[in-house]
Formats: C-alpha cells, sequence, structure tokens
C-alpha cells in the first residue's frame, strides 16, 4: 500500500529528522481481538514519516507478528466459524431430506 496523503507538507520527518514532504502514519491491522500491548496503537499520536520511513514502518508492521494470546483467539474464533458453517451445511441438509419426506408424504396421501 502507498502512502496517503491527506495533506502533503513538508516539515522535519518524526523519524529521519530531515525536512521531507511528510505523511501521517496510520497502523494498517488497526483492530485486536483482545487488548494487547501494540507499539502501533498504543501510541497517542501517530507519527508524520516521509516517505522513506514510512515504508521503513510499513514493513516492520508487517513484519511484527500478532500477540500469541491474540492469535489463539483468532484461531478459536475461526475455529468457531468453520464449525457454525459445518453446522448451517448440515442444517440445510436436514431441511432437504425434511422437505423430500414431506413432498413424498404429500403425494402418496394424494
Ligand atoms: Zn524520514
Ligand atoms: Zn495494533
Amino acid at each position: 500500500m502507498d502512502p496517503k496523503p491527506l495533506q502533503p507538507f513538508e516539515a522535519y520527518c518524526d523519524h529521519c529528522h530531515q525536512q521531507r514532504p511528510l505523511f501521517l502514519y496510520e497502523p494498517d491491522h488497526n483492530c485486536h481481538l483482545v487488548p494487547v500491548v501494540c507499539r502501533w496503537c498504543d501510541r497517542d499520536k501517530q507519527p508524520l514519516l516521509c516517505t522513506r520511513c514510512w515504508d521503513i514502518e510499513k514493513q516492520l508492521e508487517d513484519r511484527t507478528p500478532a500477540d500469541p494470546q491474540e492469535l489463539a483467539i483468532g484461531g478459536f474464533l475461526s475455529a468457531v466459524v468453520s464449525r457454525s458453517e459445518e453446522y448451517y451445511a448440515q442444517a440445510a441438509d436436514d431441511r432437504a431430506t425434511c422437505e423430500g419426506i414431506a413432498a413424498a408424504t404429500e403425494e402418496s396421501a394424494s
């Protein structure tokens, strides 16, 4: 993803302190399943970075693995989701069977 400047302007980059056009860095993952300490979300103010520092920051964010606690919750949630998908698939099958039986009953009744 390329930096999306709201209002590019020249100032001193928060990282390299060079005067360059700056872009506001915003963490891309932007939500957590459990309250974890996150170096990107926990800062009061997102930094204003030049393109180079922005890229470095982005790569760092991409490379940083999620909190183990959060990974565990994520795994649990996706297991629940896939189980409920199975459940709905099964429920649809059951309904089809019931409808088949009902149709057959109706046919034999008439
Ligand atoms: Zn910089
Ligand atoms: Zn975060």
